[in-house]
């Protein structure tokens, strides 16, 4: 018989409370600030002494620093309290050819944003990737910065944070951590892309109390972030949610990976220039971009190359849907810039390959590359509160 230790349960769920009333009082800061003590004891609904053990805490930390003082009637003059805007991260948004990078504050905006270059090469790209980051910390000398977030299109392995796979990066087995780490002299927090995503949209965005998510990034290949019954799914070696390499056509295109017909080769903004390419042969080649200005210019091509990515990101969705049952899917990528005309192909392909019940919500993130950026800037801040290993959701919602 499997025996149960209900003395660590214990502790776990004392340690969960203390965690929750953490990232509440954290949060109602954030969406209502500047407000004081008393404001947060009202609003949370917890002790006054719990409020104040927390701020002071979050104080210390530098999460959190006291402002003005209010003028109430009657002479009472409470000390306000907001986040400290001059505690950031860098976050780094790695692609197959470029990385976006990024200072960010607590509120999620951006202070600063540079890009560079990247090729195949991983030691020369992270050299240029820690000058920029360099230059950057340097041009904002108020902001202290914590530390740094990396997203990737690939997956790390959460033990040795070593890059394990990313078919379209070419940088098998780098130690990218270790490479900024030295150089920056700061702690380096690493995800895959579309986890970092998730991430974000759970610590910046309003999606209180939803417990079953799938955010997909659409890009030069295809990630999926998993939130399942209130958790982020990691699975064995951090490898969860790759199905962009679902095999959807065993004798379609060679995908990165090395196999043929995986999601990503029909659904990917690549996918969608091959559809341009082939309809359009004579054309002069075009970037993602290009493709979706055509299309807004009334290209037909363009247009209908974009119809076909849609439908294959439907397609593969019925996967998820049927596999998951999330309540909402979310999607990064720059289609989203489309989605007056993609949403609805998505939407209709999906609810085609719901097996049973409704189909799910279908939403894009704002701004792909603002959403990728605070993806990576929401994993460095993870770093320093632990703790927001996604309790917080369920927590606001029962506040
Ligand atoms: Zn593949």
């Amino acid at each position: 018989m499997r025996h149960i230790d209900l003395t660590q349960v214990q502790r776990a769920s004392n340690e969960t409370a203390r965690r929750i009333n953490r990232d509440i009082v954290l949060e109602l800061i954030r969406e209502n600030q500047p407000l004081s003590r008393a404001d947060l004891a009202r609003r949370s609904g917890l002790q006054r002494s719990t409020v104040s053990q927390i701020v002071e805490q979050l104080i210390v930390e530098g999460w959190v620093r006291e402002g003005s003082m209010a003028n109430l009637p009657r002479g009472r003059r409470p000390t306000m309290l907001g986040l400290n805007e001059e505690f950031g991260v860098i976050a780094a948004d790695i692609h197959p050819r470029i990385a976006i990078l990024a200072v960010v504050d607590l509120n999620g905006r951006l202070l600063s944003r540079s890009q560079v270059p990247i090729t195949s090469d991983p030691e020369a790209s992270t050299r240029r990737i820690n000058e920029a980051m360099m230059r950057m910390r340097k041009s904002l000398p108020r902001c202290t910065i914590q530390g740094i977030g990396v997203s990737i299109p690939g997956r790390v392995d959460p033990d040795t944070q070593r890059i394990i796979f990313a078919p379209n990066l070419h940088w098998r087995d780098f130690d990218l951590r270790t490479a900024i780490e030295a150089k920056m002299k700061l702690p380096v927090k690493m995800d895959n892309a579309a986890n970092a995503c998730l991430v974000a949209e759970l610590m910046f965005g309003s999606l209180d109390g939803i417990q079953n998510i799938v955010l997909v990034t659409v890009s030069e290949g295809i990630g999926t972030g998993i939130f399942a019954n209130g958790q982020l799914v990691t699975g064995n070696g951090g490898r969860a949610g790759e199905f962009g390499h679902a095999p959807l056509d065993a004798s379609g295109p060679r995908c990165a990976c090395g196999r043929r017909g995986c999601w990503e080769v029909f659904a990917s903004c690549r996918a969608a220039v091959r559809y341009y390419r082939e309809l359009q042969p004579k054309a002069p080649s075009v970037t993602f971009q290009e493709l979706l200005h055509l299309a807004e210019e009334g290209d037909p091509h363009a247009g209908n190359a974009l119809d076909m990515q849609a439908k294959q990101i439907g397609r593969g969705l019925g996967l998820l849907i049927a596999g998951l049952a999330p309540g909402l899917i979310l999607i990064a990528g720059d289609i989203s810039a489309a989605w007056h005309r993609a949403g609805p192909i998505i939407e209709r392909e999906a609810k085609r390959f719901t097996v049973a019940g409704e189909p799910p919500r279908i939403l894009p993130t704002h701004e792909s590359e603002i959403a990728r950026l605070r993806g990576a800037a929401a994993l460095a801040f993870q770093r320093h509160r632990p703790d927001l290993s996604l309790t917080a959701v369920p927590a606001l919602d029962s506040r």
